[in-house]
């Protein structure tokens, strides 16, 4: 079954934009504790992708709702007020063999229950130790890099503003390492006065950036998604 309501999250964004994440391709999925977010990667990559994931009747909520989520426009209190976190999901059946090249890589600083098809790594993305091991891990360039990483919450807006956004820049510096040219990135931010700055920075590199707030994604939070398509490659020093 599903392990975290952020795995709705990320159907959401799959479904915005089905070109996120394409099968038979690498995934590195930042912050991905306890694993909502690795185990959607997993079937994306899948022979399968994620049209199971997305059918109705696969989720199936307390009052037996399963469309509610998919319906455009409509605001959902599904996920945010009436399912705990843990008892979400039903029989959600995965592709759990990724023979077809895919791959995910997923790393947390807490520990995590192995998911099939993925390889997990702990350790501090902050620290250049964790992103060499990580980087190297990956074997190669990879096509996207997701990071839903965030801290707990210090109570202070501004600070919280300013940790969030400090992962942000974390998971860029290491895609700007480990992207494929037209690679995808995914970043979970929250909205502050700086926003501006880090969408110019992706901007530069990336020829589509857009903002997401999934429904899934509780409504009084700020937390929201920068959706980066098409990665440019870094910038070159000179060319001669
Ligand atoms: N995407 C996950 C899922 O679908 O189940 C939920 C991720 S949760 C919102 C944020 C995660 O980021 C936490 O598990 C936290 O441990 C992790 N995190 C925060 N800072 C980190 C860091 N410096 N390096 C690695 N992981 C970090």
């Amino acid at each position: 079954s599903l392990r975290s309501r952020a795995s709705f999250k990320l159907l959401e964004l799959i479904k915005a934009q089905p070109q996120l994440i394409r099968k038979g391709g690498k995934v590195l999925d930042l912050g991905a504790a306890p694993g909502g977010w690795t185990q959607v990667a997993v079937a994306a990559v899948s022979r399968d992708g994620v049209e199971n994931l997305m059918k109705g009747g696969r989720f199936v909520g307390p009052n037996g709702d399963t469309e509610s989520m998919h319906v455009e426009g409509e605001p959902v209190g599904l996920f945010d007020e009436d399912i705990d976190e843990g008892e979400s999901v039903e029989e959600v059946k995965f592709a759990n063999h990724v023979d077809n090249g895919g791959r995910v890589v997923a790393v947390d600083l807490l520990p995590m229950d192995p998911i099939p098809g993925a390889q997990i790594v702990m350790g501090d993305m902050t620290e250049a130790s964790t992103q060499e091991s990580v980087i190297q891990l990956c074997g190669g360039k990879v096509d996207v890099v997701l990071s839903d990483m965030a801290h707990s919450f210090t109570g202070t807006r501004s600070a919280d503003v300013i940790r969030v956004m400090d992962l942000c820049k974390t998971a860029f510096s290491v895609a700007e390492r480990v992207l494929k040219v037209n690679g995808n990135f995914v970043c979970k931010f929250i909205r502050g006065e700086d926003d501006g700055e880090l969408k110019d920075m992706l901007q530069q590199r990336f020829r589509i950036v857009n903002f997401d707030k999934p429904m899934a994604s509780r409504r009084e939070s700020a937390e929201a998604y920068l959706i980066c398509l098409e990665y440019t490659g870094a910038q070159k020093a000179s060319e001669d």
